[in-house]
């Protein structure tokens, strides 16, 4: 293998596989994975403007019979700080995004035994009739898997019931990484990689905007994170036409403090700059179809994310008003509207906000 001979594939949009993947990310120079990670974004995304949301991150509840080890958020049922959000909780929060602009929820778990369909559906149907013009951007596909089971009903059929109460988009939590020997160990009860990727099959044939995510730097090796790219490539190859399939990628680093991993196992975040930077390029260069790389501001903050806009990201996310699961493992990065499109200027680019399909608001 040849560096030249890999860029020039990458270059044409070729697919790379995880072999050439790890030879690249281990060999090539960081200053020409980001020149690479560069030219590919001009492609996907042509000029330098940069997408920024600003949407809410509400939890649904913290009780989560999941019990990941790299989380520090979920609660047992029956701990004294466990809850259920209330409708008076959500009509607050939701008043205070409007406020600030926004018009997104982002909802997400835990897992709790005790909520099925009929509750999700329920709150879906409360919030949309209490704000017409809310978006959900709720659940994920483990939760699917575990509604799908709880009720005995296919994955289909779960995302078309939610639908029809008001989801309006699926956020791809839960991937981490898509391999079942690093799942057995970080996620053992929730989906795994085989679930996770047949429900976002599901929901592309049903034509539901969908993201892709990575949470890496924990006890994955370089291959796993090379085999991950290439599944989400694969399955959004598989996508109808015309449907949205993963609107974009989002990696972020996995975020240790005080979690099982850390605290029980000793395994320490291995993340560095450099190795965020080298990961956008290589996301860039893995997936060829898909169209936006989001750098996770909020996990790596400001520098190391103006740094990712150079190396094939052209997106920062969300201001995310509130988040609990990643700051409550360490990552307390917090930018409000102005700050972030001061951010995106700093590092030579223009801000536009956009909505979770990723189309220009202004
Ligand atoms: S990461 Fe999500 S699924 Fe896992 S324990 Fe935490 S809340 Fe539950």
């Amino acid at each position: 293998m040849e560096l030249k001979q890999l860029y020039n594939k990458a270059l044409e949009l070729a697919p790379l596989n995880e072999e050439e993947g790890v030879f690249l990310y281990e060999e090539a120079p960081l200053e020409e994975m980001v020149f690479i990670g560069d030219r590919l974004r001009q492609i996907h995304s042509p000029g330098n403007r940069v997408g920024w949301m600003i949407d809410r991150n509400v939890n649904i509840t913290n009780i989560c019979f999941s019990q990941c080890t790299f989380c520090n958020f979920c609660r047992k049922k029956g701990s004294p700080d466990a809850y259920v959000t209330s409708v008076h909780d959500y009509i607050k929060k939701i008043d205070e995004l409007f406020a600030l602009g926004g018009d997104q929820l982002l909802l997400q778990g835990g897992m709790n035994p005790d909520l099925g369909l009929e509750f999700y559906t329920g709150l879906f149907r409360q919030l949309k009739e209490l704000y017409p013009a809310l978006r959900l951007h709720a659940l994920g596909p483990p939760e699917v898997v575990f509604l799908a089971k709880k009720e005995n009903l296919s994955y289909s059929e779960v995302l078309k019931v939610l639908i029809a109460a008001g989801l309006d988009s699926l956020p791809g939590a839960g991937a981490e990484i898509l391999s079942d020997r690093v799942r057995k160990k970080v996620s053992p009860a929730k989906a795994t990689s085989e679930e996770w990727l047949e429900v976002m099959r599901e929901a592309h044939m049903v034509n539901l905007p969908t993201s892709a995510t990575m949470m890496f730097g924990h006890i994955e090796t370089l291959r796993e994170r090379m085999l991950h790219l290439v599944k989400i490539r694969k399955l959004q190859s598989e996508k109808p036409n015309g449907s949205y399939g993963f609107i974009t990628f989002i990696p972020w680093p996995f975020q240790d403090e005080g979690t099982v991993l850390a605290v029980r196992d000793g395994i320490r975040s291995s993340y560095n700059a450099s190795d965020y930077i080298r990961l956008i390029a290589i996301s860039r260069i893995m997936l060829n179809n898909i169209k936006n790389i989001q750098a996770s501001l909020l996990t790596v903050g400001k520098g190391v994310a103006m740094l990712s806009l150079h190396a094939g990201a052209n997106d920062l996310g969300s201001i995310m008003i509130e988040e609990n699961v990643v700051s409550a493992a360490g990552a307390h990065n917090r930018f409000g509207a102005a700050e972030i499109q001061d951010i995106i200027r700093e590092a030579e680019f223009i801000p536009v906000r956009r909505n979770q399909k990723y189309e220009p608001m202004d």
